[in-house]
């Protein structure tokens, strides 16, 4: 079968996501491994070029290929190489967007975009609650660039216009963010963008970037609602089994060269050994994990509300939640389906904030010495069900007097959903609520 008819096989065919994500494009111009059932792994930092000419038309060729029409020269691993560049296609096709650049880590890819997106003099606003290394890189070491970040809720949009100044030039935000699961309307961020840029130059543009880890392309594709980057770390959800780190940007074809010419040069170049695991087991059981972790997400956020002990559960899938409606419009899997993801943050009561916190790290050791299916442990995403203290293990670069202004409780407990069963991680729960 020729290329063309080969791609075209997959892109017009009705086959459901679920299905063209478990067998993954059919063909390639990457690589020839239409013998292989499961693509092999590239292990070679350098390619033999079999002519002078070769290896001038591959760096002509660098950042300006077509992925379909020609086929690809490869030169060096830190430029591109076959393992990365299919699961590259891959998840741009997962998140229905036209291009995808993957980075080593999550935080590689956020500040590859936010690199291209911006220069010194330039303004981010940021949505107040977001992942405490995010919340670093801009702290730390944007001063250094003359880049300023402006934080404030944009649960409320009011907050938007009423904070763009003629040098924003990127609106950043995780939804749900990161621990708390704040829910961003992203159509009603697009409109106001919208409005803001028809009285810019092209240079001027604002940009929307989201951070769209906790939900997954199978929750949620940003691209749709109107966000013009996605960003992902792909050692949760999409790596799936938390062997291997990753990151990716998606967004318009049009800055791929820029996304892969900062990649070369900043060397934040994922290996190939973990481009190949994400390919082969992370995207294609995505769904499946997925489906699974959302349905026993919905089960622990229903006990826990009920539980006297819990002072408050934010999960978007919860009808109390105050989200709850813009997350039903917007986090939907591929079939339409309300898909409110895997993770669940929730405080325990106490007398005081400083009582609350105690029971939370009091139930959390507990968990740590006696519970079977609850790891202590960040990350998220995993096979296997996680729990953490946001405000001193993943958030701990936030202040504690900041914390009540970013919206994380001292107390909050953060539990990311794995693939137990469901009755099994409850019965957990509950004996280690019986303990405070
Ligand atoms: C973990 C995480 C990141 C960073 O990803 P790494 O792969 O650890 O660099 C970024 N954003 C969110 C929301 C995360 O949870």
């Amino acid at each position: 079968m020729k290329k063309d008819e080969k791609s075209k096989k997959l892109n017009n065919s009705n086959y459901s996501m679920e299905t063209k994500l478990l067998l993954g494009k059919d063909f390639t111009a990457k690589w020839d491994f239409s013998h292989h059932v499961t693509a092999p792994i590239s292990s070679s930092t350098t390619f033999r070029l079999d002519s002078v000419d070769r290896g001038a038309r591959g760096f002509m060729q660098f950042g300006n290929i077509d992925d379909f029409l020609e086929d690809p020269i490869f030169i060096y691993d830190r430029l591109g190489e076959p393992n990365k560049d299919i699961l590259e296609e891959n998840l741009a096709f997962a998140e229905e967007g036209e291009a995808a650049v993957t980075f080593a880590t999550g935080m590689g890819a956020i500040s590859a975009i936010m690199g291209i997106l911006t220069k010194s003099n330039d303004e981010i606003l940021a949505h107040k609650t977001m992942y405490g290394c995010t919340i670093s890189l801009f702290n730390n070491w944007y001063p250094r660039y003359n880049i300023k970040v402006n934080y404030v809720d944009l649960t409320i949009i009011e907050n938007l216009s009423k904070n763009l100044t003629e040098k924003t030039k990127v609106i950043y935000f995780e939804t749900p963010s990161n621990p708390n699961l704040d829910i961003i309307d992203i159509q009603e961020i697009r409109k106001v963008i919208d409005t803001e840029n028809k009285k810019r130059t092209d240079e001027n543009k604002i940009y929307i970037v989201i951070d769209n880890t906790f939900s997954t392309p199978y929750c949620q594709r940003p691209l749709n609602f109107g966000a013009d980057f996605v960003v992902h770390s792909l050692t949760k959800g999409i790596g799936g089994f938390g062997t291997d780190m990753g990151g990716v940007v998606i967004g318009p074809k049009k800055f791929k060269g820029l996304l892969l010419l900062y990649r070369k040069d900043f060397g934040a170049v994922l290996s190939t050994k973990a481009a190949w695991a994400i390919l082969t087991y992370g995207l294609p059981t995505l769904s499946l994990r997925q489906k699974k972790q959302i349905k026993t997400a919905q089960e622990i956020a229903e006990y826990l509300e009920n539980h006297p002990k819990i002072e408050f559960v934010n999960y978007p899938g919860l009808k109390s939640y105050k989200h709850y409606e813009i997350a039903k419009k917007q986090m939907l899997d591929f079939e339409g389906i309300f898909a409110p993801g895997s993770l669940i943050y929730f405080v325990l009561k106490g007398k005081s904030p400083a009582e609350s916190k105690e029971n939370g790290s009091k139930f959390m050791d507990y968990i740590a010495e006696n519970a079977y299916t609850l790891t202590l442990a960040v990350s998220l995403g995993h096979s296997r069900t996680l729990i953490e203290h946001p405000a001193s293990m993943t958030h701990s670069v936030v202040p504690a007097e900041e914390l009540e202004s970013r919206a994380i409780d001292p107390g909050g407990v953060r539990l990311a959903v794995g693939l137990e069963n469901a009755k099994d991680i409850i019965i957990d729960i509950k004996k280690s609520l019986e303990i405070i």
